[in-house]
């Protein structure tokens, strides 16, 4: 008997010993949880902009304000890193200068496009090896745009601001600089049959949606998304990021921005 209620004693300590080891651990995880991503000398934004937005997880906190988006579109821009990569990220706050233009580009088969369009030559073998494809498999992806140079931006910035005004203007097109288009490794497509704006209710579409990443390429606005990539929802721009990012985008149901922030801000 003496023995059973020692040995009894021994299990209560130890059990109130794993309740208050559990107790400790539970501490520990509630506190902020560490990333390689963290910025010091973004800390008082990081706190405000988790004020401002008390549902976001810590770590979201983190890469919306490593992109930026606690202070307004185009404000604190800075030159795009990785440049003539396939890595380069373009958005409302990275930009690339107005010399900028991609090294090696090859004009798209016409087979696959309006022609006399391009992409950065890796890109453009890989649009056309998902082009080909899609064309066994019955379906039609056409390149309508592509690599825009900086002059043409201008041109077409100019062109939206006169008909909408500046402020509607930002929302579905880009500053000269700040237009993916510009790096030759993203692409706009229709289907061959109906205007591009018109693409998210083609079968082409549902096709893209499901083989684009093996080919290395991301629905880069995608909808749902809009607050991070600062751009309305389009179903017909896509970009080239290679097959193995592609393929984590997809499965983390990311946009590049922040997937760039969390691996790539270097
Ligand atoms: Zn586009």
């Amino acid at each position: 008997m003496k023995k059973m209620i020692f040995v009894m004693g021994i299990l209560i300590v130890l059990s109130l010993c794993l309740v208050g080891c559990g107790k400790t651990k539970e501490k520990e995880s509630t506190s902020q949880p560490q990333y390689a991503f963290y910025k010091k000398d973004k800390e008082k934004r990081y706190q405000d902009y988790q004020k401002q937005n008390p549902d976001l997880s810590w770590k979201d906190v983190l890469l919306r304000v490593n992109i930026g988006l606690d202070q307004p579109y185009y404000t604190n821009t800075q030159e795009s890193k990785h440049l003539y990569s396939n890595y380069v990220l373009v958005n409302k706050y990275t930009y690339l200068k107005e010399d900028y233009i991609p090294k090696n580009l090859v004009v798209i088969d016409s087979a696959y496009s309006k022609g006399g369009i391009s992409l950065s030559e890796e890109a453009q073998k890989s649009f056309e090896e998902m082009a080909s494809q899609a064309k066994e498999d019955g379906y039609t992806i056409r390149a309508i745009s592509a690599y825009r140079s900086y002059d043409y931006q201008v041109q077409l910035y100019r062109r939206y601001v006169e008909q909408d005004g500046v402020e509607e203007a930002d929302t579905y097109s880009a500053r000269p600089g700040f237009s993916e288009h510009q790096t030759g490794l993203c692409v706009d497509i229709d289907d061959g049959v109906f205007d591009f704006n018109q693409f998210e209710s083609s079968k082409s579409f549902d096709w893209m949606m499901e083989n684009a990443y093996l080919y290395g390429f991301i629905l880069r606005y995608p909808k749902g998304k809009e607050a991070i990539t600062g751009y309305q929802y389009e179903a017909w721009h896509y970009r080239y990021v290679g097959k193995k990012i592609a393929q984590y985008i997809k499965e983390h149901d990311l946009v590049y921005d922040e997937y760039y922030m969390e691996f790539l801000d270097k």
